[in-house]
């Protein structure tokens, strides 16, 4: 019972370019399969019917009407079926050992292993994320589910302990890690016992079909995991006040959360709900390796990541560099956005066209004098945003305080390092923090005062691998009581234990 990482494509390597090229070809011409349409699965059935239809778009072809593919949507009637099925348990999930549920978990893992090339061209096509970050995504999936069931065998040593699943549990991920995330939920969930309902991202929603077949593919049945794509109105009515729910996971927003909790205060929410996080650069910096990892974290997936860095702090000698100025401009500006079907662009396409605070900001600042590096589309295309710096933003300004989920990085002065802990944590949020310094004791400071939950020293803020960077925050990030993902205690939180003492 042993677990490692797993490691990551490297693109670089010759073999690999024709292993790319053919997902490249299955899924940018998707003409021939996208008449089959991705059902929805309860009760062991696959159904579509007459249910509505939704079109998945290739926002890469936009122009062209090119089809990701198409999935149908769930009714009232699923959603019902689907929790009375969950609750039932009819093929014995729950009875199972945590040995017997490891194996059958370590086979999905395989599956994703073989299906690495499937799971990467889906996401690509369906959120529009560049190779090299879908690639990370399916690393990352296969590590929650090799980690999670790894992690509960721990209980095994202890013999005055019984460990029960809670019972039901319901996924609800984002669409901005259209693979990583879903998976995490379900595996953790299936690990601690419980039978699960994912009700996918509607944007992402192939990605999750194509993740839970690797689930049913390696064993797990179609009445363990069911899989009830709809819209969040029909759910937030139907699906969420269903007594018969035990436990939530949640990747969104605080709204969202919110909302959930007000529908059903008895119902446990394990929620990751967003961030502002930002990277403080001291005078005591590594500058030049400040902007490569500002820019990645900013821009990377065009800034839709909770742990993007958008906001950026500098101490005074910093912000004053003119030659800082001119590299950050530079690096943002060579991230190629474009087509992820072209492998020369860095960062893909929007998964929605501008919208919320993202449009807000944008509006507000239109023709404002102060952008670093003004925020254009490519080509007019409205789900091809390129990076934008925002220069001299005041504290308490709406992009200071705000997630935007976009390529914009607000930038703002602080006098020194104090100042510039209590620009950041005035946000509310707390989900991941950078610094760049090379200097220890500001680093003690920051590390003792910055209120986040991951904290990243000369390294980006995006990109937390399992196990070595469990993931979650405090704050207006952490609504209900998420745990991290990514480490022992997260899948403790889908489990009952009761202890037993009997002296002999
Ligand atoms: N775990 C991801 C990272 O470390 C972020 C997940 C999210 O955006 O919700 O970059």
């Amino acid at each position: 019972n042993s677990y490692h990482a797993e490691a990551d494509t490297d693109f670089i390597l010759e073999k690999n370019h024709e292993w790319a090229a053919n997902i490249v070809k299955k899924w940018k011409n998707t003409k021939d399969t996208v008449h089959t349409i991705a059902p929805v699965v309860v009760g062991g059935e696959d159904l579509v019917g007459d249910r509505k239809i939704f079109d998945a778009i290739d926002k890469c072809q936009v122009e062209d009407g090119v089809l990701a593919g198409r999935f149908a949507l769930a009714n009232k009637e699923d959603i019902n079926k689907a929790v009375a099925v969950a609750k039932a348990d009819v093929d014995g999930w729950r009875d199972l050992t945590h040995a017997q549920r490891h194996e059958i978990l370590k086979a999905v893992a395989i599956k994703m292993r073989e299906r690495r090339d499937n799971l990467i061209g889906v996401a690509s096509a369906e959120v529009g994320k560049v190779f090299t970050e879908t690639d990370v995504e399916v690393s990352e999936a296969i590590d929650f589910v090799e980690f999670y069931t790894h992690a509960i065998r721990h209980f095994d040593d202890y013999e005055n302990l019984e460990v029960s699943a809670k019972g039901v549990g319901v996924v609800v991920p984002p669409w901005n890690f259209p693979i990583a995330i879903p998976v995490g939920g379900v595996a953790s969930a299936l690990a601690a016992g419980n039978t699960v309902i994912i009700k996918p991202a509607s944007v992402a929603a192939l990605c999750s079909y194509e993740m839970c077949k690797c689930f049913w593919d390696a064993g797990i049945s179609k009445n363990v995991l069911q899989f009830l794509p709809c819209p969040g109105a029909l759910a937030g009515e139907h699906l969420i006040p269903n007594k018969d729910i035990d436990f939530l996971i949640l990747t969104g927003g605080e709204d969202t959360a919110a909302t959930m909790l007000e529908t059903r205060n008895d119902l446990f929410l394990s929620a990751e709900t967003g961030g502002k996080d930002a990277t403080i650069v001291t005078n005591m910096a590594d500058r030049e390796q400040a902007v490569k990892n500002v820019c990645q974290s900013a821009f990377g997936n065009s800034g839709q990541k909770c742990s993007a860095t958008s906001l950026l702090v500098l101490e005074d000698e910093v912000y004053n560099d003119a030659g800082f100025k001119k590299a950050l401009i530079d690096t943002a500006s060579s991230m190629n956005v474009g087509s992820i079907w072209d492998m020369k662009n860095r960062i893909g396409t929007l998964a929605n066209k501008v919208s919320g605070n993202l449009e807000r900001a944008l509006n507000e600042l239109e023709g404002n004098e102060t952008w670093a590096l003004k925020p254009e589309y490519v080509d007019g295309n409205p789900y091809m945003l390129k990076p934008s710096i925002k220069w001299g933003v005041e504290e308490g300004n709406f992009i200071h305080m705000n997630e935007l989920f976009g390529p914009v990085l607000a930038v703002i002065k602080a006098s020194d390092l104090e100042h510039a802990v209590k620009i950041v944590n005035a946000t509310g949020y707390g989900l991941t923090s950078g610094i760049e310094s090379l200097d220890e004791r500001e680093i003690e400071y920051w590390k003792e005062n910055l209120e986040a939950g991951n904290l990243y020293i000369n390294r980006g803020t995006t990109g937390a691998i399992v196990l070595r960077q469990p993931f979650g925050g405090m704050g207006k990030s952490a609504i209900g009581a998420g745990r991290k993902a990514g480490f022992y205690n997260y899948v403790t939180q889908f489990v009952d234990i009761k202890e037993t003492q009997n002296p002999k």
